[in-house]
């Protein structure tokens, strides 16, 4: 006989920033992926010797603007870029995040979308300001 509460499911889990594949633009500079001109490539993520996961992008650098697209998971998924120039020379890039708008320098890729942190509502385990509301949700639910 089943017991009481034998049917509940623990199966939902909410996302944290270990579950998504990040993609930073300092690192994707370094690889030389922001210089002026038109370039295509594919990222991959691997853990060991896993790989994890796979995007194609095709990346449009001008003086005046720059933009890339992904094509995740079979999506195709435009990102505009923008940037600010330091003194030493060069640029630095941010993501525009395709979602809210907010420049971010990481994008934070899972099977649902391509975002910034915020809109994969990563926060909530990782930022020490929600700690507050964290106790005061276990409280309610408990
Ligand atoms: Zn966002």
């Amino acid at each position: 006989m089943g017991g009481y509460g034998s049917g509940m499911s623990r199966s939902y889990k909410k996302s944290t920033a270990d579950d998504c594949l990040q993609l930073d633009s300092n690192n994707f500079a370094r690889c030389g992926s922001f210089k002026l001109g038109m370039r295509y490539g594919n990222i991959k993520w691997s853990q060991g010797e896993h790989e994890i996961g796979t995007c194609g992008y095709w990346s449009d650098i001008r003086e005046s603007e720059a933009s890339i697209s992904f094509l995740y998971n079979e999506r195709h998924v435009p990102i505009r870029l923008s940037w600010y120039a330091p003194g030493f020379g060069g640029r630095r890039y941010f993501f525009l995040c395709p979602v809210c708008g907010r420049r971010t320098r990481t994008l934070f890729f899972n099977q649902a979308a391509i975002a910034c942190r915020i809109c994969h509502d990563l926060t909530y385990e990782s930022c020490n300001k929600s700690h507050h509301f964290d106790s005061l949700y276990k409280r309610m639910v408990e």
